[in-house]
């Protein structure tokens, strides 16, 4: 009795069908990106956050009551040890039509052929600029050309889909849109332009003064390019336009100057366990708690998932002027 799955669909209180999930199984990472972490992070100690098998019997729970996508991020996905394998048994989940992940790219020279091998269809690859120097100055520790490198490896190793995202700071990089439109269009990928989000303390830069709208972007773009509006299919927060004669789209994912969360379709597990049930509030279901209480009862966990339909919250409310009221950073979030 307690190893049935319930047959439910997850709908919560503003009739919204969360059909994806979102799972940060680290909330480490190689990089230091201005925008994310703060120079000195402290990192979760191991036993806090949840092993690769109760990650995986999370995501079968949620897949057993409907939900049809999952995207594995972090932090770093790939630095995390066994993340291959955990891909691997993710990708035979009976039911799931859709498992994607996002990662910075620096590890995918060498596992990119894994990953596509595992069933992961389509990757989101962060990147901001391909100046060297600025590349190591929002990263603080990356290496561009291990980031190309892994681009072109993804390439080859045959994803339906490639999307770059590039987060843009006024002053830092928002002169480069052109040329970061230019790459994408060259190497046949898509991309999408992020407004940073005030998730978490950052010390390095201002964010109210960093903000660089996505209209704005566009306009750059626009002067460049002939931009042609798409209908988005994803039920997703992007804004996609297509790249006259390329085979490139370019998003905006606008959570200041668009809301999107009428269209809200998903929920976050953070490496720690915690079901986020918004981006931008602090509305939580510890799941950790219940495997850890229950090993083995998917019946158990998956009555906590139905229950938390009940308090997904009805939209965020970001102030870039404001210090966040989120204290979690897009590393501890699964962005
Ligand atoms: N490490 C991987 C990567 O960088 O792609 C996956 C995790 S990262 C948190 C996921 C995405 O969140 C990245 O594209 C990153 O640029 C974005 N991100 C991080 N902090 C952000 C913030 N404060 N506002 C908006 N986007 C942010
Ligand atoms: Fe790491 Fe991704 Fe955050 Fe950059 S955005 S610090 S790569 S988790």
């Amino acid at each position: 009795m307690s190893n049935t799955p319930l047959s439910s669909v997850l709908i919560d209180r503003f009739a919204r069908k969360v059909n994806y999930l979102r799972v940060s199984i680290t909330d480490r990472c190689d990089f230091r990106c201005v925008y994310c972490m703060a120079e000195d992070m402290q990192f979760l100690p191991r036993q806090q956050i949840l092993s690769l098998e109760e990650i995986e019997f999370i995501c079968r729970a949620f897949v057993g009551l409907g939900v049809e996508k999952i995207r594995i991020t972090g932090g770093e996905p790939l630095v995390r040890k066994g993340a291959l394998g955990l891909l691997a048994n993710l990708g035979q989940l009976e039911g799931l039509q859709e498992l994607v992940m996002t990662t910075n790219g620096s590890q995918l020279a060498a596992t990119a052929d894994q990953i596509r091998a595992a069933g992961v269809k389509r990757l989101n690859i962060s990147l901001d600029t391909l100046n060297p120097d600025k590349f190591r100055e929002l990263t603080r520790t990356g290496d561009l050309q291990r980031v190309l490198d892994g681009i072109d490896a993804a390439k080859a190793a045959g994803f339906e889909r490639i999307k770059l995202n590039a987060v843009i700071l006024k002053g830092r990089n928002h002169l480069e849109v052109v040329d970061l439109v230019n790459f994408a269009v060259e190497k046949a990928l898509d991309i999408s332009f992020i407004e940073e989000m005030p998730l978490g303390e950052v010390n390095g830069h201002n964010r109210a003064e960093a903000f660089y709208p996505s209209q704005q972007i566009r306009a750059d773009l626009e002067a460049v390019f002939s931009l042609m509006p798409l209908r988005d299919s994803s039920g997703g927060p992007s804004e996609y336009w297509q790249v006259a004669a390329s085979h490139t789209r370019v998003g905006f994912i606008s959570p200041h100057s668009a809301n999107f969360c009428h269209l809200c379709n998903r929920v976050r597990l953070t490496a720690e366990g915690r079901l986020l049930l918004c981006l931008g509030n602090e509305h939580s279901v510890d799941l950790k708690a219940i495997v850890r209480s229950y090993p083995n009862d998917m019946t158990k966990l998956q009555q906590a998932i139905i229950a938390s339909m009940e308090i997904k919250p009805e939209r965020h409310f970001f102030d870039i002027n404001e210090q966040p009221v989120i204290l979690r950073h897009m590393s501890n979030t699964g962005g």
